[in-house]
């Protein structure tokens, strides 16, 4: 059939939050007109919304209004939202007395925030994602050695060569999955000075992370990756830097007095909030944080874990195939595998895999290039990702899939 056919078809599949998917008994249109259950292996791009984030924002959207500003119901709820979120966001994350919580669009937007308020050099490592890579003006970049030990030393030698005020790092690689050790990195930073920022978009919506527990200073994250809708996010952290930024977003909200000649910017998280901001991306946040809060940590991550597991081991069976790590001893990843191929194209593997079977992944380099040039010996990679909502047997039915595919050749 052709794209224009399949296009006609999909839009008879209705769009439902993925934790539903499994009951409601989503299909999608494959080639040769039959049609296969949706599987999604693709959340670490963007998770679809928990049923429990979808119905709040289901019932919230009636009533939004503008927040601090208007009288009546609606103004008073929408500021509620925001301000009750952005106190979840902080309980949720373990944030101290001196840190704040800045509503932003994404972690990119959160990164390049705090990268407008650094007052000196920022070390990172080669493995960064482009949102924790391209935003720092006066970065030094540390090639992560083959181990987490090792990298652990590279970074030290490098902060002890030259002070630097910022160390930033990932929590989890969006390619690999593995988890880097966060309080370790953080004591490292603290012994030489420096602050330490995590880029927590993939690691906080699969593992609970705390500022106060692993003594990191700022982490940044998306609602989208973490089962809310798109264009919310946040920057948590210490808010001295940040209270001393001219911010770089100007704007309604962000100040305390204005003349034409003269503006007094507010302190606190509105400075770099001006505008309206998103009520609704906000109030998402909050009921994802709190469905992870009422599943509790120990079984989400024995879920995942499982999951992650079955997928790792089932990719390993596949002949011709090969798994993508950036450390030989990383203790622990998340669910998030890459592979590459012996022969042939991933794209097109990829688009096979949606085409014939329903599945969707993604294939490339992932904002990750630096990382994937050097550990990858293709030009691409095919990225499968799972999380809360995936289930075992959507997991077998890729496994399936990527073995027949693979096994009939380019
Ligand atoms: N950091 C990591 C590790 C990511 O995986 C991503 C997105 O893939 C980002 C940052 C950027 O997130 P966003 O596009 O939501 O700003």
């Amino acid at each position: 059939s052709t794209v224009a056919e399949r296009k006609a078809r999909a839009t008879e599949t209705p769009l439902m939050p993925l934790a539903a998917l499994a009951d409601r008994g989503l299909v999608v249109p494959v080639l040769g007109g039959d049609r296969v259950p949706h599987t999604n292996l693709d959340l670490a791009a963007s998770a679809p919304p928990l049923v429990a984030v979808a119905q709040h924002v289901a019932e919230i959207t009636p009533w939004y209004s503008s927040v601090h500003r208007g009288t009546g119901y609606a103004s008073e709820l929408a500021t509620e939202l925001v301000e009750g979120s952005r106190a979840a966001v902080a309980r949720h994350v373990g944030a101290r007395d001196e840190d704040v919580v800045v509503f932003t669009r994404n972690t990119t937007d959160a990164l390049n925030l705090l990268a407008s308020a650094v007052p000196g050099d920022v070390v990172v490592l080669d493995l960064e994602h482009h949102a924790n890579l391209l935003p720092w003006r006066s970065r030094r970049v540390v090639v992560a050695q083959p181990s987490v030990e090792g990298t652990l030393l590279a970074l030290e030698a490098e902060l002890a060569r030259c002070p630097a005020a910022l160390l930033a790092v990932t929590g989890a690689s969006n390619v690999t999955g593995e988890l880097l050790p966060i309080a370790r990195l953080a004591e490292l930073a603290h012994a030489h000075g420096a602050r330490i920022a995590v880029d927590a978009a993939q690691l906080l919506p699969h593992r609970r992370v705390s500022l106060a527990e692993s003594g990191a200073d700022y982490l940044a994250f998306s609602g989208h990756k973490a089962y809310a809708p798109y264009g919310a996010g946040a920057l948590v952290g210490r808010a001295d830097w940040l209270d001393a930024a001219t911010p770089y977003l100007a704007g309604g909200g962000a100040v305390a007095d204005v003349s034409l000649d003269a503006v007094a910017w507010r302190t606190g998280p509105e400075r770099h909030e001006a505008g309206t901001p998103n009520v609704l991306g906000a109030a998402a946040i909050a009921a994802a944080l709190a469905e992870f809060e009422r599943l509790g940590e120990p079984a989400r991550a024995a879920h995942e874990s499982a999951l992650a597991a079955r997928l790792g081991a089932g990719i390993d069976r596949v002949a011709g195939v090969r798994r993508i790590r950036a450390f030989d001893d990383a203790p622990e990843a998340l669910g998030i595998v890459t592979l590459e191929l012996e022969h042939g194209s991933v794209g097109l593997l990829a688009a096979a895999l949606s085409a014939e079977h329903g599945v969707s992944v993604r294939a490339g380099r992932f904002c990750a290039h630096p990382l994937f040039d050097r550990v990858a010996s293709r030009s691409n990679g095919l990225r499968a990702s799972v999380g809360l909502g995936t289930g075992e047997a959507e997991i077998d039915r890729f496994l399936v899939a990527l073995e027949q595919l693979v096994a009939e050749g380019p």
